[in-house]
């Protein structure tokens, strides 16, 4: 066969397949694995891997639209460096989180308001595919059918923050939304950690003295998350709705979403990678607030339990949680436990970090890691196996990935407008060498060739997984 494109002789790593072959490309999808087969393009791969290109279903991109509307700063990737930022690590398709925007006569916009705007600003901006997270502040408030709305708008999903005091408590509005949810085959993430518990916690450092960044874990107590993922279990349990748990970062949460599991409950599990690279000592470094994202960093035991359960297959994805600022707006002096910038740049090192510490290093399956890069992703969020697969009929969204090329992070020389990296200075082995999205080549050899505008959106018509 004939076709537009043949990777020749790459280590083939799908879900479940491993096979030294030669891959057919054509209209930007997978049209042939092995066998015989020309292509009017040739790639020699032999001795690279080929993994499907990854899928980051959690990131904080913000079009430069967006930015404007707010009085106080925003993170500082729009979807062009940001997709830029995805593309240099191996990554094809964002989930981005779309919040309402503040309106000029004060209210908040409406989910589907936000959604149109973000979607805009995203087709001028993204070269990487897209797809977007409706986050929901008040549920109560939504007009009924809202969340079908949403979903048959090919918005299959809503993000729930349970660490909103007001929200954590509301548990009418958590339960119908999570009933609506389910109804509308959507997947619900919740930010998992107790309002109620994260604001005594936050006031009693500030109003004892010790509201200084080096005391952010104490702010933020492992039995908020503990507590909220209880609270996220019970919406499972009570409406059978598919909850997915954002960053998880604590041994704790994950007992209790591995027990729910086993019961058989739709509880999906996400961490990211600041969890199982970096633990709460850092937090006593002069540059402290560099590393704050909520939950914060935690203890190395959990640390070693969220890397035994990646092993296990008790956490299905590990996602970014893309939240860019630059140094100077983290290391703000003025910020305290309470009001630190939360949130670091992990889209170009999510991916090596995770083959260098868990592959390379004999933590993790080869398998694994694909699984948790990009298949689990694209069937929870209703993707498989058009996207997180290498098979024919599959789009042709494929990392070549160099196993041995070692390289040290440096975040002024990245993509991310943050400038700098968490981990600046790391030695990490596994690096994507060349990054096809669709069939097009948007990385090679470091060099972006992807433009702006090139990514296209993903509807998701609300498939629930099974
Ligand atoms: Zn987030």
């Amino acid at each position: 066969m004939a076709f537009d494109l043949v990777i020749r002789g790459p280590d083939v790593a799908t879900p479940g397949h491993r096979e030294t072959t030669d891959i057919g490309i054509d209209g930007g999808r997978i049209a042939q694995i092995g066998g015989t087969m020309t292509g009017a393009e040739e790639i020699a791969a032999s001795g690279l891997l080929a993994i499907p290109a990854g899928i980051d279903a959690h990131t904080h991109l913000v079009h430069q639209g967006l930015a404007s509307l707010f009085e106080s700063k925003v993170w500082v990737d729009d979807f062009w460096s940001g997709s830029r930022a995805a593309i240099a690590g191996g990554i094809t398709t964002i989930g981005n989180m779309t919040f309402p925007a503040p309106q000029p006569d004060g209210t908040e916009e409406s989910p589907r308001a936000a959604i149109s705007r973000e979607m805009a600003g995203a087709a001028a901006e993204a070269a990487v595919d897209w797809f977007l997270h409706p986050v929901l502040y008040e549920p109560a408030a939504l007009p009924d059918g809202a969340i079908a709305d949403l979903a048959g708008a090919g918005h299959a999903s809503i993000k729930i923050f349970l660490s909103d005091p007001g929200l954590s408590a509301d548990e009418p509005a958590l339960l119908s939304a999570a009933s609506a949810a389910k109804d509308a085959g959507a997947v619900m993430l919740l930010h998992c950690e107790d309002g109620a518990l994260l604001e005594a916690a936050g006031h009693e450092l500030v109003a004892a003295g010790r509201g200084a960044i080096a005391n952010f874990a104490d702010a933020r107590p492992v039995a908020a998350e503990a507590a909220a993922v209880e609270t996220a279990i019970g919406i499972a349990r009570r409406t059978g709705a598919a909850v997915y748990i954002v960053h998880l970062s604590s041994a704790a949460a994950l007992d209790r979403c591995r027990r729910a599991r086993a019961a058989g409950l739709p509880v999906y599990v996400e961490t990211r990678p600041l969890y199982l690279h970096l633990t709460k000592e850092r937090f006593a470094e002069p540059d402290a607030a560099k590393y704050t994202g909520a939950p914060p960093l935690r203890e190395a035991s959990d640390r070693e339990a969220l890397w035994a359960g990646l092993a296990a297959g008790d956490v299905d994805t590990v996602c970014s949680d893309h939240a860019p600022w630059t140094l100077a707006d983290k290391l703000d002096p003025a910020l305290d436990v309470v009001t630190a910038r939360q949130g670091v740049a992990d889209l170009e090192t999510l991916m090596p970090m995770l083959y260098s510490e868990g592959v390379a290093a004999g933590r993790i399956s080869l398998d694994r890691f694909v699984e948790l890069t990009s298949a689990n992703a694209a069937r929870i969020f209703g993707l498989y196996p058009r996207k997180g697969v290498i098979a024919a009929g599959a789009d042709a969204d494929i990392a070549l990935w160099d196993p041995g090329h070692q390289r040290t992070v440096d975040g002024a020389r990245m993509q991310s407008l943050a400038g700098y990296s968490v981990y600046d200075g790391w030695t990490v082995r596994g690096w994507p060498r060349l990054v096809l999205r669709r069939g097009q080549v948007v990385l090679a050899d470091g060099e972006i060739t992807a433009r702006p505008g090139d990514g296209r959106w993903l509807r998701r018509a609300g498939t629930p997984p099974a």
